[in-house]
């Protein structure tokens, strides 16, 4: 695997640490559960969608780009690391915001990431739920053609083979930290949405001779349909880097049945997840990805499919600016 050959910009504080959590794992009772600190990637409050962008912004700027389109829901947080991402890089950003959640509240439409992105002077466009988002990307960069700018589209969530470099690289690095601090994980764990963060972990473990299983917990499609995407995405991403077929279908698990109703709708679980981790360690997780992951992992404790003598790394991808959204609807 190669990754310096490919255009990078700087953006995140690398490497994240990997901390032990205590009080968490003595709580539940189970196995050593660590934490991926990827919520500290610094820019914009961090999250994992800024360690994608360093290689999508990084071929931006390679292709001469002036303008950034991209697409998420209306507390997309791919959507506030591009918009402040474009800020530092000079860049204007161009967004498509999808209204996919059911009768959002006041607070869930202005606050939060999109309380952010305009804060980042980020130009947003909403639209309805199940809009043809590439016809619209379509319109608005032959707009910004005309009047002599340079387009360069990012995907949701950054997830394409050139996003997912990004967790290429993070799989190194975690490699790298066990080594150094002389650990041996049994699990990964790791939210999964658009399968780009999914994806290029699989390619840097595996690329890397790595056999870590890894769990992703699905936030919207069924199993099936995202265990797809995620090994399409891995297959690509494999590709660009030059370790073609590191990864195999079975390398990619998902669990989505810590949905609930629906992306974005708040579960008791994920409730009862973002208190358990606030309380116990400190921290803060999001209530569409990371709370619905651990809602997922703790059940997995509670019912003894990761159990006592294990260690068990979770991925904490960010987003807790998201949780300003949810204050109407989160019990504390
Ligand atoms: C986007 C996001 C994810 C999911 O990552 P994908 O690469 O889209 O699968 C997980 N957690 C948070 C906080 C996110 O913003």
């Amino acid at each position: 695997m190669q990754l310096s050959k490919f255009p990078r910009a700087t953006l995140a504080h690398l490497p994240t640490p990997l901390e032990y959590m205590p009080r968490l794992s003595e709580h539940l009772g189970g196995p050593d559960i660590y934490v991926k600190r990827d919520d500290c990637t610094g820019l914009a409050s961090g999250g994992n969608k800024t360690r994608k962008l360093e290689f999508s912004m990084g071929e931006a700027l390679a292709l001469g780009a002036d303008t950034i389109i991209t697409v998420g829901a209306i507390q997309s947080n791919h959507v506030r690391q591009t918009a402040a991402a474009a800020c530092k890089l000079g860049l204007a950003c161009e967004v498509m915001l999808e209204h996919r959640v059911q009768q959002p509240s006041d607070t869930y439409s202005n606050s939060g990431n999109v309380f952010l992105d305009r804060i980042y002077g980020a130009n947003l466009h909403e639209y309805p739920a199940g809009t043809d988002f590439d016809a619209v990307m379509a319109e608005i960069a032959d707009e910004v053609s005309s009047k002599g700018g340079t387009p360069y589209y990012i995907p949701g969530g950054a997830s394409n083979a050139v996003g997912a470099l990004g967790y290429v690289q993070c799989g190194v690095e975690l490699l790298s930290q066990c080594e150094q601090q002389n650990l041996a994980f049994d699990h990964i764990v790791t939210a999964t949405g658009s399968a780009g963060t999914h994806a290029g972990l699989a390619v840097g473990l595996r690329g890397s001779g790595s056999d870590l299983p890894i769990l992703g917990f699905g936030v919207n499609a069924p199993q099936d349909v995202q265990e797809e995407r995620v090994f399409k995405l891995a297959v690509e991403t494999a590709d660009l880097v030059s370790a073609p077929g590191c990864v195999t279908r079975d390398d990619i698990v998902a669990d989505c049945n810590y949905i609930g109703s629906g992306y974005g709708e708040p579960t008791e679980s994920m409730n009862e997840a973002i208190l358990m981790l606030a309380r116990q360690e400190g921290l803060l997780f999001d209530p569409v990805y990371s709370g619905k992951a651990l809602a997922g992992m703790i059940d997995y404790i509670r019912k003894d499919r990761f159990s006592k003598g294990q260690k068990i790394v979770f991925l904490h991808t960010g987003g807790s600016a998201g949780l300003f959204a949810y204050s109407d609807s989160l019990r504390t």
